[in-house]
């Protein structure tokens, strides 16, 4: 389907079949980790045929996919440097995450540093007694005039038995090295090493491996079996699937959660124990479901601000409400579409998604394009107050992509879907180009996004943009869900009145965790962080405090005893009518001929088999 992504690897491959000759300089490194307990990888950079005076190395900042600047030079030490003949050059720091080394008469330089990994998550690295796994970003310097040159790898292993997994090709006759055709492939290549477990498996004549570090309760058979259903349905939505070979990689940790999308991978980190209840299982294959559709929306499908990579700060875009909210919507209809779960299966999961968004109060706040644009200082850096001021453009994202679906169904009676928005901007943006020896990403504006949905969709859809994109305007989804036999019903099973915060143990205290903007406890001064003494003069736990309110009315005003910042203080909160603290989709009372219809060309069963 696509040349220039399937030629890639395979340019990769005939460069690396014949004799090696890298373009000037030849940038080499190696990862060493001879004491894997230290969680030290120990690195060497190797510039040969070197021509400058100075040579200029910078650490990324963050890593494409996590949209936080995270320093990763903080784990950078032991910074060295040597010619050829292993004398020691001169070299200072520019700034934080910048070296530069005095290369007069020099033409190798050696560099040698050691990087700190303890941080188990999909964008760091990870080494200890088990393992080593590293992403590029987090390890590697790039020299910034030569970022588009080719970087080899080798690998040294601390034991025999520990194997090498990744997507980048192997060099051959070059023990353990491999070739990354530029620095963004180098990044987007994370590295395994270790005994974990390898599964080879096929789906469309492509290959694909599913790599576990760690033990878990999963059935590896069982789990290889639902992914080849969720890369079928993928591969049908979009047509073909852009790669000679997939790996999926597994971490199995004690509480982790997290996915990093790459082109040719996907780096996954699930609870160990949280595959044998159903919907923990079904939470997994979601996961696999997004970071899977992600290697066509946002690895080759690529909003224009995300088209070259800026290592050293921020790439500004409004489109990750697409990028990672629409790829939020579709983690839900793959499943069910790969008959993961069922009808209810699939209600339950976008009722739980529709209660976080109607119960988050930053939607009125935030909206949605700036949520994208601010990813960098606010989604990725929560504070007890994040709910009050921001909107998720994942969870929003998600929210818009589904009555766009709906929208655009209902205007084409299903002959039209999302599905088709998603081809079309395959076909017109998936596509990338070789210029110069490297990769080209076609990145999409925002306008040219709302004009593919508006050419599927049929209509103008600037006031539909405008509202839910621009503004903070409630999202009308009885509007959308009407002509499918729907509606929204939310409730508070709890029936007590609302006091506006939450509460939960926490090292044996009972804590104050969120309060909600101008609600009742708010305008009392109570804050997050306070300690939950007790109600009326009564002791008061988390556990109990729903149970306990319901002896008051609305209106009532009960004098609440906290500890705020070590001082005892009483407050007095007034009660306020509940607000629903969870939302259904529910099927009218009496569906039209045509509301059935619409339903079951959407799902594919009918509207009497949904019953809420
Ligand atoms: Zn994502």
């Amino acid at each position: 389907m696509t040349d220039a992504t399937i030629s890639r690897p395979l340019e990769v491959a005939k460069m690396s079949a014949t004799p090696l000759k890298l373009t000037v300089p030849g940038i080499k490194y190696w990862v060493a980790m001879s004491q894997p307990e230290t969680h030290l990888f120990e690195v060497t950079l190797q510039i040969q045929d070197w021509q400058k005076t100075v040579l200029d190395l910078k650490m990324p900042v963050w890593t494409p996919g996590s949209y936080l600047v995270r320093e990763y030079a903080k784990n950078l030490q032991d910074f060295r440097v040597y010619s050829a003949e292993n004398e020691p050059l001169s070299w200072h720091k520019i700034s934080k995450n910048h070296w530069q080394v005095e290369t007069p008469n020099v033409s190798e330089v050696t560099v040698k540093y050691r990087i700190f990994a303890n941080e188990l998550t999909v964008r760091t690295n990870h080494l200890d007694a088990s393992h080593g796994y590293f992403n590029g970003a987090a390890i590697f310097f790039y020299l910034p005039e030569f970022q588009y040159n080719p970087y080899t790898v080798t690998i040294i292993p601390p034991k025999p038995n520990w194997q090498i997994t990744t997507t980048l090709p192997a060099i051959p006759e070059e023990p353990n090295t491999f070739l990354a055709a530029d620095f963004d492939t180098l990044v987007d290549s994370p590295f395994e090493i270790g005994s974990h477990q390898l599964y080879d498996f096929e789906v469309r004549g492509k290959s694909h491996t599913l790599a576990i570090w760690s033990k878990g309760n999963l059935d590896p058979g069982r789990m290889i079996r639902d992914m080849q259903k969720i890369i079928e349905v993928e591969a049908e939505l979009f047509g073909d699937l852009p790669y000679n070979h997939y790996l999926f990689l597994l971490h199995l940790s004690n509480s982790g959660f997290g996915g990093l999308e790459h082109k040719l991978s996907c780096s996954l980190n699930y609870p160990r124990f949280g595959f044998r209840l159903k919907e923990k299982y079904d939470r997994f294959m979601q996961l696999v479901a997004h970071e899977f559709f992600h290697l066509w929306n946002v690895k080759r499908i690529r909003p224009k601000g995300l088209e070259v990579f800026n290592y050293d700060g921020e790439n500004y875009t409004p489109s990750l409400w697409f990028s990672e909210g629409t790829t939020s919507y579709y983690d839900l209809v793959i499943p069910f579409r790969a008959k993961i779960y069922d009808i209810k299966g699939f209600f339950q999961s976008l009722a739980k998604e529709i209660t976080r968004f109607m119960t988050t109060p930053g939607r009125n706040v935030q909206p949605l394009n700036e949520s994208s644009w601010d990813a960098w200082i606010k989604l990725y850096r929560r504070d007890a107050n994040s709910d009050n001021n921001q909107i998720s453009y994942y969870l929003k994202g998600e929210m818009v992509s589904l009555l766009l679906d709906l929208l655009i169904r209902a205007r084409h009676k299903n002959t039209r879907s999302l599905d088709d928005v998603m081809r079309t901007m395959w076909e017109k943006f998936g596509q990338s180009t070789w210029v110069d020896g490297r990769q080209n990403e076609i990145g999409f504006t925002p306008e040219q996004l709302q004009g593919v949905i508006e050419s599927v969709a049929g209509i103008d859809l600037s006031d539909f943009f405008e509202r839910y994109l621009n503004t903070t305007e409630e999202l009308p989804f009885d509007q959308y869900l009407e002509p499918f036999g729907l509606k929204l019903a939310g409730d508070d099973p709890t029936g007590s009145p609302q006091i506006g915060f939450t509460a939960g143990l926490e090292h044996g205290r009972e804590m104050i965790k969120f309060v909600t903007a101008d609600g009742p406890a708010q305008l009392a001064g109570i804050d997050a962080g306070d300690e939950l003494l007790a109600i009326d003069g009564f002791r008061v736990s988390a556990e109990h405090l729903s149970d306990r309110l319901k002896d008051y009315k609305i209106g009532d005003a009960i004098a609440v005893t906290v500890f705020h910042q070590d001082e005892l203080r009483t407050c007095q909160v007034t009660l306020a009518a509940p607000r629903p603290s969870r939302y259904q989709i529910v099927t009218l009372e009496q569906p039209t001929s045509t509301q059935k219809q619409n339903f079951a060309g959407w799902l594919g069963v009918p509207l009497s088999k949904f019953v809420t």
